[in-house]
């Protein structure tokens, strides 16, 4: 299978798909063309349309066969992270200049949702990759960067994304997990709950008090922190045994007297807070896109479903509450797909896109359940049954709902972003 490094034409980099690249790749994010007096464009671009062939056939041949018996194992997918960063399809947005690919958000969600179609497990195992290093791209200096990105396009590494704790998942500011300086050190105590990777990961960035004043506001109090995964003093739980996406790695972690160097700051104490959040407005594209490649799928599966199955003497297709439900099924997916290209694209022009961001993954991850939902509708019993592909679907979707802010969150930031612009006189 030909690797990402044969079918564009980038600026060098050190994974093995590196080696045939020359040119840097262009700021070329798809949905319109603006820039050059065209208006809006529907078209993807011949190294977006390769970028997502390439991910497609990775996805439909070597994972979407393996899906079913990693979700019964719940085995970590350690062969197809490798092939996948073989192919470069791991770590898309880490910068050229660290020896990465640089692609745009937009691209990056081109791969998730096709890697998503095959199995959200998969996707999420990788796309945490992405979640964890998002801190760090944004708000890194040059030699956190070289450091902790560099390595990650020499060997298949993980990281992972370490702000929920016990107490505390939608209310951020909530978290307990204390950094103390002393000297040129910080000590951190504290516990880590949910996180993804958080099992194999190499390091993990982590969000820690370090204001103990009760009074100090979020945008103040917190500090981001690299935290290298073997460090004394940080204990990784069990894999957590979860409703779906078994095979990613869901995990807790302590930290009892954890010592970081000064120099694993990110942006300098006090910025953590708006670090961590200001990642969502990168990281919840994709989780939008990986919804949709999980309702393209359940579309799909209940399509060929409907047109196999007879009853009272004919595809059940033929049976117009099918077919609606196939239709409603096609309109929620088409919009998913539209939010998320609308979310990606203004975050890669440079514009502020938190509301997009919260609207696409909001509006996919509740389409994601209503089209696993209708799938299994369309099976019938067989739906109900794990010799069928679509109950897994219905698992999988629900956590589309959970991370990276829950449903009730997005609505929470959509009605926040949307009111304060009515207020400007904006809407
Ligand atoms: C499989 C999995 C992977 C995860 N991966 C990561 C990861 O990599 N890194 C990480 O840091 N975290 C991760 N998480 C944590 C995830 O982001 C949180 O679970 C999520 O943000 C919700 O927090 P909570 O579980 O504490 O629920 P709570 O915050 O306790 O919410 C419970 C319910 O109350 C609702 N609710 C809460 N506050 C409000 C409000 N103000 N208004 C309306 N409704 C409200 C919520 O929507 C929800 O329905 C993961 C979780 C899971 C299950």
């Amino acid at each position: 299978m030909a690797a990402i490094r044969q079918l564009l034409r980038i600026v060098p980099r050190k994974q093995p798909w590196s080696r045939c690249c020359s040119t840097a790749i262009q700021p070329s994010p798809g949905v319109t063309s603006t820039s050059s007096g065209g208006g809006v464009c529907f078209d993807l671009t011949e190294e977006q349309k390769e970028i997502q062939q390439l991910a497609r056939k990775f996805a439909r041949e070597e994972i979407l066969p393996k899906a079913a018996e990693l979700d019964a194992t719940m085995e970590y997918p350690w062969e197809l992270i490798r092939q996948g960063w073989e192919l470069g399809l791991l770590n898309p947005h880490i910068p050229s200049e660290f020896g990465g690919m640089g692609l745009h958000t937009f691209e990056g969600c081109l791969i998730t949702e096709e890697i998503a179609y095959a199995c959200t497990g998969v996707q999420t195992a990788m796309e945490a990759n992405n979640l964890g290093q998002m801190p760090l791209i944004i708000a890194g200096n040059k030699e956190q960067k070289k450091k902790y990105l560099g390595r990650m396009t020499e060997e298949t590494l993980m990281c992972g994304y370490g702000v929920t704790e016990p107490g505390a998942g939608s209310d951020v500011a909530a978290i307990r997990t204390r950094a103390e300086r002393k000297g040129d050190e910080y000590v951190i105590n504290g516990s880590k709950m949910w996180i993804t990777n958080g099992g194999v990961a190499n390091w993990y960035f982590l969000l820690a008090r370090t204001d103990p004043d009760p009074k100090c506001p979020a945008s103040k109090a917190f500090t981001g922190f690299i935290v290298d995964g073997d460090s004394p003093g940080l204990t990784r739980g069990r894999k957590e045994i979860n409703m779906g996406q078994r095979c990613s790695s869901t995990t807790g972690f302590t930290l009892e007297d954890v010592v970081v160097p000064k120099e694993n700051v990110l942006a300098g104490e006090g910025s953590g807070f708006k670090i961590a959040m200001g990642a969502f407005d990168r990281t919840r594209p994709p989780v939008a896109a990986g919804a949709v490649g999980l309702s393209q799928r359940a579309l799909d599966e209940a399509t060929k479903y409907s047109l196999e199955r007879k009853t009272f003497g004919t595809s059940i297709a033929d049976h117009q509450a099918v077919s609606f439900i196939l239709a409603e099924m096609a309109m929620e997916t088409e919009l998913g797909r539209l939010a998320w290209m609308r979310a990606a694209w203004e975050v890669d022009q440079g514009r502020r896109n938190t509301y997009y961001a919260s609207i696409a993954k909001g509006f996919a991850g509740d389409a994601a359940n209503r089209a696993a939902t209708n799938a299994v509708q369309v099976f019938g019993g067989n739906g109900f049954n794990t010799e069928y592909p679509v109950e897994k679907l219905m698992r999988d979707a629900k956590i589309y709902q959970i991370y990276e802010g829950t449903a009730q969150i997005q609505r929470l930031i959509i009605a926040r972003e949307h009111l304060s612009r009515a207020k400007m006189g904006l809407v």
